[in-house]
């Protein structure tokens, strides 16, 4: 069987012609892998020596060698619902605090003084808690991520206590999925509060500087910035929750798969507004979906002003590569053109252009 992630195909008993062909495929990228790890130290800083911060993406703390492998400058992105999924036949369905604490405990220890993204529980939609549990009729649009877990205070407060007894072992940051209305942040923000105080009454330490942030994933997010740059720490956009909702696109499901599309001018908009608005008001902005992780659209998002990626570690390196072979003065005025455009054929063949500054 022959599996082709890059086509998305999966090619069962193979002709010998095929299989050598795929033989020899899999031996160039080795070989294109090898090449990149000479860059794993390598600062990531554009031809025109803008610096560029590179993270990793990671969903249990086991994946923090990896990570580190990869180079990264810490964690972008703990996707810490991972640590509550498939607990089928587990005796407590939930992780309680000290199992938490330990799992980010070992992930902020594992990165060693790097910075560690540590999102809430974005459960719900493609992300079920429990699998059997499917009543609601548009789970994405429905009691997920941050809306489920205010509905679930006491379960909010076990992780956010576990994550901020994690902040005493390390630089963590706490990443708030999900977010569209001003009372979600400050309830949010209220509750981390909350969490702090219980863990000093217990005499727990933790990092009372911790930083907070939003995902930008809902194009209401994003179109009410100053809402959020007024409130948080630093900014993320969830770009593979954006496009779904922009778009109306449901991410999982194939029969749409197509109309999935990262460069409409509608998302394009959102990001682009979503960096500005972030860097205008002092704040740190990346991207974490897996647009971060594209090679085809590093240039573009450098263009656009993005400064920090965070993606799977297996893209990490390159990325670097193809920001180390960029010149962001080139790329801006060129960017600027992308984002006025509106036809779609346009938009991907001057993306495309991009490749050749
Ligand atoms: C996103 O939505 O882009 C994101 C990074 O989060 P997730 O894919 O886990 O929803
Ligand atoms: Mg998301």
């Amino acid at each position: 069987v022959v599996i082709d992630g890059d086509a998305g195909v999966v090619i069962t008993n193979p002709s010998a012609l095929v299989l050598d062909q795929y033989r020899e495929r899999q031996a160039a990228q080795l070989r294109a892998r090898k090449k990149l790890q000479k860059l794993k130290k390598t600062p990531a800083i554009t031809r025109d020596g803008v610096q560029v911060s590179l993270f990793a993406n990671i969903e249990l703390p086991d994946d923090c060698p990896g990570a580190l492998d990869s180079g990264a400058e810490g964690v972008g992105l703990f996707r810490s619902e991972f640590l509550f999924m498939g607990r089928a036949g587990h005796p407590h369905k939930i992780p309680n605090e000290d199992e938490q604490f330990e799992q980010y405990r070992k992930a902020v220890v594992a990165m060693k003084g790097r910075p560690v993204t540590i999102r809430t529980l974005d459960i719900g939609a493609d992300k079920p808690l429990d699998p059997t549990e499917h009543n609601a009729l548009n789970p994405a649009l429905g009691l997920r991520a941050i809306r489920y877990c205010l509905a679930e205070p006491q379960l909010f407060l076990t992780q956010l206590r576990a994550i901020l007894r994690a902040s005493s072992f390390g630089k963590v940051r706490i990443l708030i999925p999900m977010l569209a209305h001003a009372f979600e942040i400050d309830q949010s923000l209220l509750m981390i509060e909350q969490a702090k105080a219980q863990l000093r009454e217990a005499g727990h330490k933790y990092d009372p500087a911790v930083q907070v942030g939003a995902m930008i994933e809902i194009p209401a997010a994003a179109l009410s910035l100053p809402m959020f740059v007024k409130r948080m720490n630093f900014l993320s956009i969830g770009t593979n929750d954006l496009i779904q909702y922009t778009l109306a696109i449901d991410r999982v499901d194939y029969e749409v798969a197509h109309l999935y599309n990262p460069l409409h001018p509608a998302v394009l908009h959102l990001i682009a507004m979503t960096i500005d608005a972030g860097h205008k008001a002092g704040k740190d902005v990346a991207v974490c979906g897996e647009m971060a992780g594209d090679v085809k659209l590093t240039r573009l998002l450098l263009g656009m002003g993005l400064r920090e990626f965070s993606m799977h570690p297996a893209q990490l390196l390159a990325v670097k590569q193809e920001i180390l072979n960029s010149n962001i003065n080139a790329l801006t005025s060129k960017t600027r053109r992308i984002l006025r455009a509106m036809e779609p054929a346009a938009i991907s063949e001057a993306v495309e252009q991009l490749q050749a500054l």
